[in-house]
């Protein structure tokens, strides 16, 4: 390293790489202690039929109860674990909680149940994520078909060529992939096309624009037009209000979660909405809500 010779410098640089070390052996034995001792939770946020059809699907959203800094969302620790790496044991962590939890679920209730996860970069392309999703299956006894996986338009991009093998063997052990934050990077009807995918969500910043403008509405138009020439389902992410949900329709969106309907919510309360209609339930509250 050029910069390394210059006087003065190496120590500068000896002293930040050895933080940075410390940094990292630290947090690695933090995330150890925090799955050991059951901090991390998953929270379950309903993905609704926008006809008014009965809640059955979930997707997995990952928290962290942190011993001193409180309850913390995934925009707070997984971009440090997802570069360093230890994503992954989280990741596996989660998989086999979904599906505790799923298989719990199907002892209350009789009707099909499905969860999303989301599986990051380093999860995607780390060995063995297949044989770890179907060994986790089962264990608990479930049908792949339990099991979506979200995954990037980013993340395929990568190495697109090895993504289609990985994604092929996925979806031919019987799991459903999705397509997360569609329409927020590069999307292009060239590269969806060509993998097999089940749907594609399309990202909260053109919902949250829907009333707003023509444009993120000709946008959700087109992704909708798109999915349903390729086959594909569409899912809205991050519906607040009536009126986004009433514009979804209007455009022939079938699916949709969002703060409208419900939050991510822990496992046992997330059962109490299976079979429940979210969206006749979200309607009836309207004027309640408005009244008050
Ligand atoms: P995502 O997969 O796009 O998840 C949707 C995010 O939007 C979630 O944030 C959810 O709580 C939020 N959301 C849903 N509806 C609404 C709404 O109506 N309004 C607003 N403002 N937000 C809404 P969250 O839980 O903070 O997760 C953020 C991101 O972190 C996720 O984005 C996903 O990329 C990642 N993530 C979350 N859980 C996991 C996990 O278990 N594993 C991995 N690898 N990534 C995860
Ligand atoms: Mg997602
Ligand atoms: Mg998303
Ligand atoms: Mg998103």
């Amino acid at each position: 390293h050029a910069k390394s010779h210059e006087p003065g410098t190496l120590s500068y640089f000896d002293a930040a790489m050895h933080d940075e070390a410390v940094h990292h052996v630290r947090l690695q034995a933090e995330v150890q202690a925090a799955l050991d001792e059951q901090q991390f939770a998953v929270h379950y946020q309903p993905i609704v039929d926008l006809a008014a059809g009965h809640v059955h699907r979930f997707e997995a959203l990952v928290r962290w109860a942190h011993p001193t800094r409180g309850l913390l969302g995934p925009g707070e620790f997984l971009p440090l674990m997802e570069e360093t790496g230890l994503v992954v044991r989280l990741g596996r962590w989660i998989l086999e909680d979904v599906c505790r939890q799923v298989a719990q679920w199907r002892e209350q209730y009789d009707g099909p149940v499905n969860v999303s996860v989301n599986i990051s970069d380093r999860e995607f392309w780390h060995a063995g994520l297949v044989e770890h999703v179907l060994a986790c299956l089962r264990r608990h006894r479930l049908d792949a078909t339990c099991l979506t996986l979200e995954v990037t338009e980013g993340v395929i991009m990568r190495r697109p060529e090895l993504a289609h093998q990985l994604m092929a063997q996925m979806h031919e052990a019987g799991l459903r992939l999705h397509i997360d934050d569609f329409g927020a990077g590069h999307s292009s009807l060239q590269t969806v096309h060509r993998y097999p995918v089940d749907a594609l969500k399309i990202d909260r910043s053109f919902v949250s624009e829907i009333l707003e403008g023509t444009q993120s509405r000709e946008l959700v138009k087109a992704i909708i037009a798109m999915g349903s020439a390729l086959g594909l389902e569409v899912i809205a992410e991050g519906i607040e209000t009536l009126g986004q949900l009433a514009a979804l329709r209007e455009v022939g969106c079938a699916s949709g979660q969002g703060f409208l309907f419900d939050r991510a919510v822990p496992g046992d309360r997330a059962g109490d909405l299976l079979g429940r209609s979210l969206v006749a339930e979200a309607e009836d509250a309207a004027p309640r809500r408005t009244s008050t």
